[in-house]
């Protein structure tokens, strides 16, 4: 074998090793671009559940956000109607207590007419009156109309009728609410 052979044959397998290295080189490259690829849609998966995750809390947020904000503007509505209704019932209770003073003038002034006019009434009567009147919800005295009472709707005999439309002075009472009788005034058409 010549020497030029030998040296051929030395540089043939050097390049086929070249070929050799450069081949898994290539394998290499395309098994990293591969795993990248992997890798990368991998990633781009995490990324994308992170996103949509993210999106859905964001969206979570949002909805709470506005239900927050619904709750707080009905509770301001309600803070108004209350403050509202305050104000009313201050002024209320002011009024109220700026004709306190008209009333007790008003009340003092009918305890002194009704002072002077119980002076022309009997004692006896009158007591008799203030007796009925405690027991019968502050109302002493009872019409007669259609023969009944209207103190208690009961029938009230025709007798005591006929002697209060003559004018007697005799007290008739209520057989049954005992509240003391009287008539329209004679003078005055009865109202029916
Ligand atoms: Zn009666």
């Amino acid at each position: 074998m010549s020497n030029t052979i030998r040296t051929l044959e030395e540089i043939q397998k050097i390049d086929l090793d070249v070929l050799a290295i450069e081949a898994i080189g290539k394998d290499e490259k395309r098994i990293t671009s591969i795993k990248n690829t992997k890798e990368l849609n991998a990633v781009t998966k995490e990324m994308n559940a992170a996103n949509k995750s993210k999106r859905q809390n964001e969206q979570e947020k949002a909805n709470y956000a506005s239900k927050l904000e619904e709750k707080r503007s009905a509770l301001g509505a309600l803070e108004d109607a209350i403050k509202a209704r305050r104000a009313r019932l201050e002024e209320l209770a002011a009024e109220l207590e700026s004709r306190r003073p008209v009333w007790k003038q008003s009340v003092d002034e009918k305890a002194r007419l009704r002072d002077s006019i119980k002076a022309g009434l009997r004692p006896d009567v009158f007591r008799k009156y203030e007796n009925i009147r405690a027991k019968r919800g502050g109302v002493g005295l009872a019409l007669i109309k259609d023969e009944t009472c209207q103190g208690c709707h009961i029938n009230i005999p025709p007798q005591v009728y006929i002697e209060l439309r003559k004018g007697s002075e005799e007290i008739y009472t209520c057989p049954h609410c005992h509240r003391i009788l009287y008539v329209e005034n004679q003078d005055q058409p009865e109202t029916v």
